[in-house]
């Protein structure tokens, strides 16, 4: 069996980062025919943990994501698209699983750390967002997934989860692997892995404001490519460019698939005689022949509220039912089930 878990948290629209990150990834899979089930979740339980005062924000963002999923060409009929929060089987996983962690094994995970410094939450960390990795590692076994298609940050993750699969199978398998151990699939062009923001910051990311959104209209997609970052050092179009660290050329690279011209472009730009202009133009080109058809198609869903939210309900009662049967499997391990004959 090849299972797929994977998902986003419904804290705003979805932008290039998930896209090549994760979304491009989920697609390819989908539709290659390789694996028997295909899970993708929106985490609002998860947003919940840094968003718990902004509930509102949570439940509008559901829809969101659920558009921009289909709009990207994920196939309700080949993956099984839900909302974590509806799955109460989850947050039982969670609580048991939490028994085989320390705090300080939580503490040390890099993701968590970089985000508790990025929240400000140094000296109040929701006890629900240190745990987070522990409910992820709910999530992905929840459905005996074997792949998880996901960014670089969510690495520690993974292993979060692997260690907690070994453990609970040494604890409670007495020999046999009652869980299924994941393996993390990251994207095989090293610069989708962590797609830096506009501003040339590490991680293009909701919450640092330097997306360019999958929804975004071609003004706004125009506006947002004309402020990236270049190369300050590059004043004159005749002056010899850097192509390392300046993000146009990263996203060329991410989302351009003439890699020759590419190359063509980049030693022109060292050279000197290329013009941020020139490179900017052509990097929107290719942005819109990518986003122009995720946009329309998201118009056409857009329509249609009750058939979006129809999908999430059938998507969700799916996965409740493979959630319940793993859940099972748990408690019979643990022996807490006491009721059963
Ligand atoms: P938030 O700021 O709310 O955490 P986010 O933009 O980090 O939002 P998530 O919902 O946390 O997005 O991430 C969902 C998925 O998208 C994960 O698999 C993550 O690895 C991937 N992802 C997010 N941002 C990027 C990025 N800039 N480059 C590559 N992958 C990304
Ligand atoms: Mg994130």
């Amino acid at each position: 069996m090849k299972t797929i878990l994977t998902g986003d948290r419904p804290t705003g629209k979805l932008h290039l980062g998930h896209y090549v990150g994760s979304l491009r990834e989920r697609v390819k899979l989908q539709n290659s025919g390789e694996f028997d089930e295909i899970y993708i979740m929106i985490a609002d339980a998860q947003a919940l943990t840094d968003h718990a005062g902004t509930p509102a924000t949570v439940r509008e963002n559901i829809l969101n994501v659920a558009l921009d999923y289909l709009a990207v060409g994920l196939d309700p009929k080949k993956s099984t698209i839900f909302i974590q929060s509806q799955i109460p089987e989850l947050f039982e996983l969670t609580t048991y699983y939490m028994n085989l962690v320390t705090v300080s094994r939580l503490e040390r995970n890099p993701t968590v750390k970089a985000e508790i410094a990025q929240k400000g939450f140094e000296t109040s960390i929701p006890a629900g967002f240190l745990c987070y990795p522990v409910s992820q590692a709910a999530d992905i076994t929840a459905f005996d997934a074997t792949t998880v298609p996901v960014g670089e940050d969510q690495t520690p993750m993974l292993e979060q989860t692997r260690e907690i699969v070994r453990k609970f199978n040494d604890v409670y398998g007495n020999g046999t692997a009652i869980l299924v151990e994941p393996e993390i699939l990251l994207p095989s062009n090293n610069v989708c892995r962590r797609l830096p923001g506009l501003d040339g910051k590490a991680k293009m990311s909701k919450t640092l404001d330097n997306c360019i959104y999958l929804s975004d209209e071609s003004d706004v997609v125009a506006k947002k490519v004309q402020t990236m970052y270049t190369d300050p050092t590059h004043i004159k179009v005749s002056d010899p460019g850097h192509i390392e660290g300046n993000v146009v050329f990263t996203y060329l690279d991410a989302f351009c698939s003439d890699v020759e011209k590419v190359c063509e472009m980049k030693e022109h730009y060292q050279r000197g005689g290329l013009g941020d202009v020139k490179v900017k133009k052509y990097l929107l080109e290719v942005l819109e022949s990518i986003l122009n058809p995720i946009c329309e198609r998201r118009k056409e869903y857009e329509k249609n509220p009750d058939y979006v939210m129809n999908v999430l309900k059938d998507g969700t009662a799916k996965a409740h039912s493979k959630a319940t049967e793993v859940l099972k499997r748990v408690k019979a391990a643990m022996k807490i089930n006491y009721f059963e004959s």
